[in-house]
C-alpha cells in the first residue's frame, strides 16, 4: 500500500481539532500515540458484542473471548517474530514487563555482591526496578556511559562485564534523544560471557522491525500505548528456556493448574505469568493496532517518520539560539529535543501549546541521562505517521515565538 498521510490522518480522529484558536499539532508521540478508528472501533464492537472474562467459562461468548485473546497473542508473535505464541505474556505495559523480570530473575539467579548492567541512557522503568532490588539484595548497578555524540559507550560497556555480572538491561531507542542503540552488538557481546539480556523496546516497536530470533535476545519489554492501541496492555517477550526457568510475578486465579490449602501446581507458560483477569481487551486493541501498522508496512511508516525528522532538524537548524541534541545521526528515529538558549523547557512548552503545539517538556523519565548531559531537560517534539510537513511548519513558527517572547 502506497503511504498516504492524507488517508492515514483521516483513521486519526482526535487530531482533527483546533487548540487555541490553532489546528492541533498533537508531537507528544514518545509520550504515547493516537488511536486510528480501526483501534476505537475493535474496542467498542468488543463490548458491544463479545465480551466475557477469558479461560474461565464453557458458555459461547468466554469461548469467543479466549479465541481473540490468544489471536491477540500469535499477532504479537508474528510481529516480533517469536518461535512460540507461549514466549509472549501480556502486562500492563514496558514498566511491568520488565519489574516481571527484575523480580523474578533476581529471586532466581541474583546473589549479595552480584552485577546488574543497565545503561545512564534508559528511562527510569530500566532504572529503578534494577536498582532497588540490587539494593535488597546487596547487589551491585554498573551503568554504560553515554558519549559526547549521545551514543552508548560500547568500549565502556565491554570493560563493566566480571563472572559477577547476571544480566544486563538496555533500551533499543532512547526516549530523550531518539537515538537507535546498536543492540545486537550489546546483546553479542553479553552472550559471548553467558549473561543474558533484556531489551527495553517502548520507542522502537512503533519506528523499527523487531525481530526477536535475529536479535537473540533473552527478554524485550513494550507498551501497546506507544504503537496505537489500548493503555493498560503491554508485552513481555520471554526465550521459553528463561521464562521456565523464572518463578511466578504475581499469584492468583488464571495462573494455576491445582490448588490445596498446603500447595498450588502453577499453569505453563504463558499463563504461570498471567495471574488474575488480564486486559484482554486490550491485548484485542493490541491486534487491531499491529494489523492496522502492518497493513501500512512498519518500513514505509518508518521512511516516512525520517523524512519529517530530517525536515525539522533542516528547519530548527536556522534558528538562531536553538540546541538541539543528536540530530547529527543517521540512525535515530523521530525525536527531536531542543532548548532554546536562556529559556526554561517548561515556558518553551506553554508557549508553544498556546500556538496549538503538543510537545513534551521536563526530563522525560531519563533523570539520570540529563545529569550526564548537565542539562534541566529538554522540550520533546516526536513525530509519528500522522504529522505531516505542514504541522512541522506551524511547530517551528511557534518555537520562533517562544524565542522571541522568553530571550
Ligand atoms: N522505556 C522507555 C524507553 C520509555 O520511553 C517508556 C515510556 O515513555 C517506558 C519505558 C515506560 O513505558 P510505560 O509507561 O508504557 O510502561
Amino acid at each position: 500500500m502506497a503511504f498516504d498521510v492524507r488517508k492515514i490522518r483521516k483513521d486519526f480522529p482526535v487530531l482533527d481539532q483546533t487548540v487555541n484558536g490553532y489546528p492541533l499539532v498533537y508531537l507528544d508521540n514518545a509520550a504515547t500515540t493516537q488511536k486510528p478508528t480501526a483501534v476505537i472501533e475493535a474496542v467498542a464492537d468488543f463490548y458491544k458484542k463479545k465480551n466475557a472474562n477469558v479461560h474461565r467459562g464453557v458458555h459461547y461468548l468466554s469461548n469467543l473471548s479466549t479465541d481473540l485473546y490468544e489471536q491477540a497473542r500469535k499477532t504479537v508473535q508474528h510481529f516480533i517474530n517469536a518461535r512460540h505464541d507461549y514466549e509472549i505474556i501480556f502486562t500492563r505495559g514496558t514498566t511491568e514487563s520488565i519489574n516481571l523480570v527484575a523480580t523474578t530473575f533476581s529471586q532466581a539467579f541474583i546473589k549479595p555482591g552480584d552485577e546488574i548492567i543497565i545503561t545512564v541512557m534508559d528511562h527510569h522503568s530500566n532504572i529503578v526496578p534494577w536498582q532497588q532490588i540490587a539494593k535488597r539484595i546487596g547487589a551491585k548497578i554498573k551503568a554504560v556511559p553515554v558519549t559526547d555524540d549521545y551514543q552508548l559507550d560500547f568500549e565502556a560497556y565491554t570493560k563493566l562485564f566480571s563472572p559477577k555480572t547476571k544480566i544486563v538491561a538496555l533500551l533499543h531507542v532512547s526516549n530523550s534523544l531518539g537515538t537507535i542503540n546498536p543492540i545486537k552488538k550489546f546483546i553479542d557481546f553479553a552472550h559471548e560471557r553467558d549473561v543474558p539480556v533484556l531489551i527495553d523496546a517502548a520507542q522502537s516497536i512503533q519506528h523499527e522491525r523487531i525481530d526477536v530470533q535475529e536479535l537473540d535476545c533473552e527478554f524485550l519489554a513494550f507498551s501497546g500505548h506507544k504503537i496505537y492501541a489500548e493503555t493498560g496492555i503491554g508485552v513481555l517477550y520471554g526465550k521459553e528456556e528463561w521464562l521456565d526457568k523464572l518463578p511466578p510475578y504475581q499469584y492468583g486465579g488464571d495462573m494455576i493448574k491445582d490448588v490445596t490449602i498446603e500447595d498450588t501446581i502453577f499453569q505453563d507458560l504463558p499463563l504461570k505469568f498471567e495471574a488474575g483477569t488480564n486486559n484482554y481487551v486490550g491485548a484485542y486493541s493490541l491486534k487491531a493496532a499491529l494489523d492496522y501498522v502492518s497493513q501500512i508496512g512498519i518500513e514505509e511508516i518508518a521512511k516516512y517518520e525520517k523524512h519529517l525528522l530530517n525536515y525539522a532538524i533542516e528547519k530548527i537548524q536556522q534558528i538562531d539560539g536553538v540546541t538541539f541534541y543528536a540530530t547529527k545521526q543517521d540512525n535515530k528515529v523521530s525525536v527531536l529535543s531542543f532548548n532554546i538558549e536562556g529559556a526554561h523547557n517548561y515556558d518553551v512548552g506553554m508557549i508553544l501549546d498556546q500556538m496549538g503545539v503538543a510537545v513534551r517538556t521536563g526530563k522525560h523519565c531519563t533523570h539520570p541521562l540529563m545529569y550526564a548531559l548537565k542539562i534541566p531537560g529538554t522540550a520533546r517534539a516526536s513525530f509519528a505517521m500522522y504529522n505531516t510537513t505542514e504541522e512541522i511548519d506551524q511547530f517551528i513558527e511557534a518555537v520562533k515565538k517562544a524565542k522571541q517572547m522568553l530571550t
